[in-house]
């Protein structure tokens, strides 16, 4: 098996030992989305790079070192594999003139890729529930965005999230606060390191989403946003602040909270775990009332949120939310030619009856096919043989606790199970 082909590093294979808690999450979220009622939409997982440099932004981490761009062999475009949703979102919105018909409650789930170190918590190949309010001006929205989360949360069994928001002001009040940074940083230029030296002039607030722990001191000095905040932005927040109160809602403001991408502006929120490691933020988000605009559309202000799959998964499990694997009602086995004929009719009957039914395939004696029964989890075995056959009858045995088997008429069995 040396020269065996192998997944690539970052990018997980979800065997079925696990896949069936992915599809208890996304029953979930597909339910509670529609309870808010918002609407899936489907976007290519490939995009045009330009879309991503242009919504993202270039000095960003993504743009500069994450994205997974080839050339098309055939036309020499430049593609990038999605690293997140909302631009391709906001594209298709454009394109397909969806806010034409007013103000749209989108949501969309699937992979992304980003080019990272991989490490628990972190992937190449990571997925999101994405949640985008395209056309919504109010902290109203806001506000209905970070509530339905804390919804989620309780149907997923997960306690202990933090919500941390803050506020990144209008256009103005970021460029303001822009000139103030750099003056900052530049008064201690010695202490920047590589990337925050390239950002200084291009993206000071880049700065400040720094990983690097040399660097925190001196961020947690640098001048605040709030304290350039324009007058709008500050009753939008308050607003947004007015109604968690309202709904029960704990939430930190964290005036330190910058976002990854650069389309934020006003409010932006997070939901952090202490429970992951140093991968604690389970979901993110914000508004991004210039992103339409820049991608080629009427303006239209926006909000939304993506959260991490993997990282909500594993939440999960650390709060000891148990869910059952699912395990067929029945294991039919069954011997000789006639029996065999007469399983199959008994299999596809009992599945038109609505039950999960395993067909044994393969041959072998009784006992090793009850052995494959019972391994299989399902509740019951039916046992056909010539006897069975014979008299058009099932013999019925319960496999998961210690009752008797019964010959019944297969008409019977559905009842029985069902009991
Ligand atoms: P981080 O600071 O952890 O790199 P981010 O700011 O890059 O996160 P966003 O772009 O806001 O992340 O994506 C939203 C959510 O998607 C994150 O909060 C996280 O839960 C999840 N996520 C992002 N990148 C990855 C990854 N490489 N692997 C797994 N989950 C991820
Ligand atoms: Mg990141």
């Amino acid at each position: 098996m040396a020269n065996a082909v192998k997944a690539i590093r970052g990018m997980n294979d979800i065997l079925p030992e696990e896949s069936y808690r992915w599809a208890f999450f996304e029953q979930t979220v597909q339910r509670w989305l529609s309870a808010y009622g918002y609407r899936n939409i489907r976007t290519p997982i490939v995009e045009q790079t330009d879309l991503f440099v242009r919504s993202i932004g270039e000095v960003t981490d993504i743009v500069e070192k994450e994205m997974y761009t080839f050339i098309d062999r055939l036309n020499n475009d430049s593609l990038t594999l999605r690293p997140e949703g909302t631009a391709s979102c906001v594209r298709a919105a454009i394109e397909h003139n969806l806010l034409y018909n007013g103000a749209q409650r989108l949501f969309y789930l699937g992979p992304m890729f980003r080019h990272e170190r991989p490490q628990k918590g972190r992937y190449r190949q990571f997925h999101q529930v994405g949640v985008e309010a395209l056309g919504f001006s109010g902290p109203d929205i806001d506000a209905e965005l970070i509530v339905m989360c804390a919804r989620l949360w309780n149907l997923l069994g997960i306690s202990g999230l933090r919500l941390e928001i803050s506020t990144l002001g209008n256009a103005q009040s970021r460029a303001l606060h822009r000139t103030r940074l750099i003056k900052y940083f530049e008064q201690h230029h010695a202490s920047l390191d590589e990337d925050s030296l390239r950002r200084l002039h291009t993206n000071p607030l880049r700065i400040l989403d720094s990983k690097n722990p040399q660097m925190q001191a001196l961020i947690e000095n640098a001048p605040k946003l709030i304290d350039d905040l324009d007058e709008e932005s500050g009753v939008h927040f308050e607003t947004l602040q007015r109604i968690l109160r309202d709904q029960g809602i704990d939430f930190e403001i964290n005036l330190r909270l910058v976002r990854g991408l650069d389309y934020y502006n006003r409010t932006v929120f997070e939901w952090v775990t202490d429970k992951l490691g140093a991968q604690g933020t389970v979901c993110a988000g914000g508004r991004y009332d210039g992103l339409v605009e820049q991608v080629g559309g009427k303006p239209a202000p926006a909000c939304g949120f993506a959260m991490g799959v993997e990282r909500l998964l594993a939440l999960m499990q650390e709060c000891g939310k148990i869910i059952d694997p699912p395990v067929p009602d029945v294991y039919i086995v069954h011997q000789g030619k006639q029996a065999m004929r007469y399983a199959w009719q008994c299999a596809e009957f009992l599945r038109n009856e609505g039950l999960d039914i395993v067909l044994h395939c393969g041959g072998g004696s009784f006992k090793s096919q009850m052995k494959k029964a019972d391994a299989s989890g399902a509740r019951f075995a039916i046992i056909l043989g010539d006897d069975e056959c014979n008299v058009q009858q099932v013999t019925l045995k319960p496999l998961r606790e210690a009752a008797e088997q019964t010959r019944l008429a297969l008409s019977e069995v559905t009842e029985m199970i069902r009991q």
